[in-house]
């Protein structure tokens, strides 16, 4: 990296003494070039030919320079010197006929702003060879870097469009910073200008600029600890920087380059020159701004995808990135428009979820103003020890198996169920067996709307089955006590209850005895379905009157599982049916006193379609339920998750 660090004037001598030398001459090129495009037509014949006679012999000035002190020398002694400076004389002399000669023209010597840079370069005429300090010995190293003589070309036809941008000058010269400015400004471009580096560094701080000239010689704060301050901070990193100097030694050209300057543009610069490596500088940070921006818009996006997952999305928060015209505003509309979509079904939801919440605190209270009474054989006793672990607080209910108890695992402190199953169960050995492999496979299913299964057990005789203790009511219960639900509410329930039966069957889990007694609504309008796979307890090897007796009313069972044929998810899917129709109507779709004229109307009567039953019930609904009831497996619903698009398309 670079050998130098910190600031100061070059290391080299002899580029300084070159620099001085040279000073003088660039501010001649400069004033001249200009003039000369300003005098186009032929009423300014004769000023074009003093102009170019200024231009030659400012270029007969450089070529004596780099005759006599190439960059590759290291060192010149005071002879050599004043020679050189004595070899000015001609070339000075004739720019002073040259202009003196103009200056006396009246129509010249009417325009003030002519005479004025005429003046400036008969001034820096005057300087040339002056101010020159004798010089010892150097380190001079670089390869030969020629001096770029500005050629007198005026702009062609064509040179590009004209620019735009706010442009800072940065030279010490205020004959630079007025050639520079001025030239800008001819192109189209605001330039600002700055007489050292703090005031550069100062209005950067305070405005913006697309690009910035910047001169490497100055007092106190140089062009170099200017770049390498712009560089260093985040805010102005990307502004790009063209070097412009009369330092045209190698190292000082690689010490900017290597510093971030974008170019570096040896003085006296070539207009052409310059104006290209302005619009290229300008276009390539026009890139890299829209590049930046562009960034920053996906950020936005990824942010507000963020914001969505943790639900505080804002409406509008992505408007700037949606007016883009490209694919990245697509896809902030897309984005902003499925939002909006997810959230109004949301909002759906939580309505529905609060309807239910409500029904469950009425049927709750209306049982309560009841008063409960339940109390039948039990074979836990209330604040008895049980399988030394669980102390028992109450009996929750009465099922088909046995009895449910409230208790308290005393290992984990945690309040759970307990099912303890009644002896006819569990006396056969295979049927024990099949039913653990059940219950095995019941425990690995982890979701919100499945009560978790802990374990299964033996205690004293009882076998028995803890699982999650979940505080509310059965959707027998509340339709007891409601006759029907709501729309909303079944609907909310009808999701729940698909995406349970979704995960178990993806386990490999039926649950074949899905009904409201099975399906538990917590506070909260959460659906909760129990006794995933307990049902296999209750299947025996034969079909019909068995089944009839041993589970009670077949009313939830499909016809494939009434003929004891094989069974797969389409049966709970069924059974949901059965469960929704009851939401809906608040009626079975099939009654009879019988079980066996139960079973004969469920294999042969299709029932009346819900809307048909009830009022209010969207058809679309009603027809998605009479399908979730085809008496042929294959013309249902085919699974949990085709159920739950369904719904989600209602
Ligand atoms: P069924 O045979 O009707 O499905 P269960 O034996 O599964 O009956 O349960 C009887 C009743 O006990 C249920 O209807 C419910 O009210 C209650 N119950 C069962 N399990 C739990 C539990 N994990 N948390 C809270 N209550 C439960
Ligand atoms: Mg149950």
């Amino acid at each position: 990296m670079t050998a130098t660090s910190g600031s100061g004037m070059s290391a080299n001598p002899i580029a300084e003494l070159r620099h001085e030398l040279r000073t003088p001459i660039n501010h001649i090129v400069g004033y001249a070039e200009m003039l000369l495009e300003d005098a186009e037509g032929d009423e300014y014949t004769d000023r074009r030919a003093a102009l170019e006679v200024t231009l030659n012999a400012a270029r007969e000035a450089v070529a004596l320079i780099n005759a006599s002190l190439p960059p590759t020398r290291e060192a010149i002694d005071d002879r050599e010197l004043t020679d050189l400076t004595k070899s000015f004389a001609a070339p000075q002399q004739r720019i002073r006929e040259a202009l003196e000669g103009l200056l006396a023209q009246p129509s010249v010597a009417a325009d003030e702003t002519l005479v004025d840079d005429l003046r400036k370069i008969l001034s820096a005429a005057d300087r040339l060879g002056t101010a020159v300090a004798p010089v010892g010995a150097g380190a001079g190293e670089s390869a030969a870097a020629t001096a770029s003589v500005a050629s007198a070309s005026t702009p062609g036809p064509g040179a590009g469009p004209p620019g735009s941008g706010r442009i800072l000058v940065v030279d010490d010269s205020a004959d630079n910073r007025d050639m520079l400015s001025r030239r800008l400004e001819r192109e189209g471009y605001q330039p600002v200008s700055a007489a050292n580096g703090r005031e550069a560094l100062e209005r950067i701080a305070g405005d913006n600029f697309d690009l910035v000239l910047l001169d490497v010689l100055m007092p106190e704060v140089d062009g170099y600890q200017v770049l390498e301050q712009l560089k260093d901070t985040p805010a102005t990193r990307d502004i790009p920087v063209i070097m412009i100097s009369a330092l045209d030694d190698m190292p000082s050209i690689v010490r900017c380059i290597e510093r971030g300057a974008e170019d570096f543009l040896p003085k006296p610069f070539d207009p052409v020159l310059l104006r290209a490596r302005l619009s290229a500088c300008l276009e390539k940070k026009r890139l890299r701004d829209a590049e930046k921006e562009y960034l920053e818009q996906v950020n936005e996006v990824i942010a507000a995808a963020s914001a969505v997952e943790s639900g505080d999305y804002h409406a509008g928060t992505l408007s700037a990135v949606a007016r883009r015209d490209d694919e990245l505003g697509r896809l902030a509309r897309v984005f902003d428009g499925m939002v909006e979509h997810v959230r109004s079904r949301e909002d759906r939801l939580r309505h529905q979820v609060d309807n239910l919440r409500a029904e469950v605190e009425a049927a709750r209270e209306a049982r309560e103003a009841n008063g409960e009474a339940a109390a039948e054989a039990t074979q836990l006793q209330t604040g008895q020890r049980f399988a030394d672990r669980y102390e028992v607080i109450g009996t929750i209910g009465q099922g088909g198996m046995g009895m449910v108890y409230r208790a308290k695992d005393l290992e984990l402190d945690e309040e759970v169920a307990i099912k303890t199953l009644r002896p006819e169960f569990v006396a056969d050995e295979s049927v024990l067996e099949r039913f653990k492999t059940e219950i095995r496979l019941a425990r690995r299913i982890s979701h919100r709307n499945v009560v978790r299964i802990h374990d299964f057990g033996g205690s004293a005789g009882v076998d028995f089955l803890t699982m999650e203790y979940v505080e509310g009511l059965t959707v027998r219960q509340l339709l007891d006590q409601r006759g029907r639900l709501e729309i909303s509410s079944t609907l909310a329930l009808a999701r729940q209850l698909a995406a349970s039966l979704e995960v178990a069957h993806e386990q490999g889990v039926i649950h074949r005895d899905i009904k409201p007694q099975n399906l538990l609504v917590d506070g909260e309008g959460v659906l909760k379905v129990m006794d995933f796979g307990v049902a296999r307890l209750a299947e025996r090897t034969s079909g019909l009157t068995e089944v009839g007796l041993v589970v009670g009313t077949p009313s939830y069972m499909s016809p494939e599982q009434l003929l004891a044929e094989d069974i797969d998810g389409r049966s709970d899917l069924y059974a949901a049916g059965i469960v929704l129709y009851e939401c809906l109507t608040g009626r079975l779709p099939f009654e009879a006193v019988a079980p066996v004229a139960m079973i004969a109307k469920v294999l042969s009567e299709v029932p009346a379609a819900p809307a048909d039953v009830a009022e209010g019930v969207p058809p679309a609904l009603s027809s998605l339920v009479m399908q979730l009831l085809a008496k042929d497996k294959d013309e249902r619903v085919q699974s949990a998750g085709e159920l739950m698009s369904q719904l989600e398309g209602l």
